[in-house]
């Protein structure tokens, strides 16, 4: 399908961020795969030529323009090569809004240089052991000191969480208040009782660090405060929407990609003396496939346009984000059964898909949460 989505500027950054992954992250994204985390230096690498902090002011390093179609190439392409070590999407698409939208002067000049040169890698922290959906269920909780915050407690599942250097924590600091008791605090590397636990072991996405954190009488300067006290929760409700339709542009290009590869094998492996695609189930399954790619791609761009516009909703994203992963899960599992016995094996790609996508239905929100959210907006 034609997409209209781009401008030249776009392609070109498109053309450029593809010969990075071909020259910085494809000769080495098996050996990070064996060792489940990816080198910093290639997060150096990617602030040496721009690709971290777009929508960051170039004041501070950024490329000073806010743009989510950069976010959306970055993320398109790092799928297509299969590369879902490289937690760049989180980097810039989830945690950028916060430092670019809610810190202040002085916070933007200590962090976001380190955030576009790659030197200082980032996370977020809100799901804990105890609660993932129901984020009001957060435990871990910050007490004021003089002018520190003294924070307990641990978190769990958390992207890039041993390479992180900074990592924005949700935490109670007023549980009498119920949803305004939530803040947001920034924990730095080294700080005194911040501890990273497990690199945890994945089914999938094996280049990634998921990480449990802990953090046991973590003195956290006043100044780390994001925002204001009591407004985290707020501050999550503006930010999910983009964080769920860039999981969901992961979806739509894993769509693509995984039909791509499928297709192709369906032409060159044979069956009874004939491609398999010759055979009429295999053709009605990719035309059936190709149908709700199409129809995840136009959604999603329209979503782009929408998102860059300010107009995309809270209910939007959520509609994106379910139905795009639910799409891609099934389009992938029904590719590997394309593939016979081959579809089973991890040299495959799209053994390696099957694996890689699973997780997209649960993280950032449940499918069962986005259909919470799209009901309750429809006034029953
Ligand atoms: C690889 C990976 C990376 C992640 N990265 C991060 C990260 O960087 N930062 C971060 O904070 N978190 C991260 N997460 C956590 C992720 O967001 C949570 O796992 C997710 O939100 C679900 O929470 P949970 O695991 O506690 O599941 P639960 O909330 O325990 O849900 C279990 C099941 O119950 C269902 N359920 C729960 N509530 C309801 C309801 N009200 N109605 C119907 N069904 C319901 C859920 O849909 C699900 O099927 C990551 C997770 C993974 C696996």
């Amino acid at each position: 399908m034609e997409r209209t989505l781009f401008e030249p500027e776009h392609e070109l950054f498109r053309e450029s961020y593809r010969k990075f992954l071909d020259q910085h992250v494809a000769p080495y994204h098996a050996q990070w795969e064996e060792q489940n985390i990816v080198d910093r230096s290639v997060w150096v690498e990617a602030g040496k030529q721009g690709f971290l902090g777009t929508a960051v002011p170039e004041e501070f390093g950024g490329g000073g323009v806010e743009d989510f179609r950069y976010n959306a190439v970055i993320a398109e392409e790092t799928t297509r090569g299969g590369f879902s070590g490289i937690g760049f999407t989180l980097h810039n698409d989830v945690v950028a809004p916060y430092l670019v939208g809610l810190a202040n002067d002085e916070q933007k000049k200590r962090w976001l240089p380190g955030f576009c040169s790659g030197e200082l890698i980032t996370a977020i922290a809100m799901t804990e052991p105890g609660t993932g959906s129901d984020l009001q269920g957060i435990k871990t909780r910050a007490v004021r000191d003089g002018d520190h915050w003294v924070l307990n407690g641990s978190k769990t599942f958390i992207t890039n969480g041993i390479n992180a250097d900074l990592v924005v924590v949700v935490a109670q600091t007023d549980p009498d208040k119920g949803a305004q008791g939530f803040s947001l605090l920034v924990v730095e590397r080294g700080m005194e009782g911040f501890e990273r636990g497990r690199n945890l072991d994945k089914i999938g996405m094996k280049a990634q660090d998921t990480a449990e954190l802990s953090f046991t009488d973590v003195r956290v300067p006043a100044e780390n405060l994001l925002g204001e006290e009591g407004m985290g929760f707020i501050y999550l409700m503006q930010n999910l929407p983009q964080e769920r339709l860039s999981i969901a542009v992961v979806a739509a290009a894993a769509m693509e990609s995984a039909l791509d590869m499928t297709i192709q094998y369906c032409r060159d492996r044979k069956a009874f003396g004939k491609p398999i695609g010759k055979f009429q189930n295999t053709r009605f399954v990719l035309a059936e496939l190709a149908t709700e790619t199409t129809a995840v791609r136009v959604l999603i761009d329209r979503f782009i346009e929408m998102l860059n516009a300010k107009t995309l909703t809270v209910q939007e994203a959520a509609m994106a984000k379910w139905w795009s992963t639910e799409k891609q899960v099934e389009l992938i599992d029904r590719c590997l059964q394309l593939h016979g016995g081959y579809g089973y094996m991890k040299e495959y790609p799209i053994a390696k898909a099957y694996l890689d996508s699973r997780v997209q239905t649960i993280y950032g929100g449940t499918t069962e949460i986005m259909k919470e959210i799209i009901g309750r907006g429809l006034n029953l």
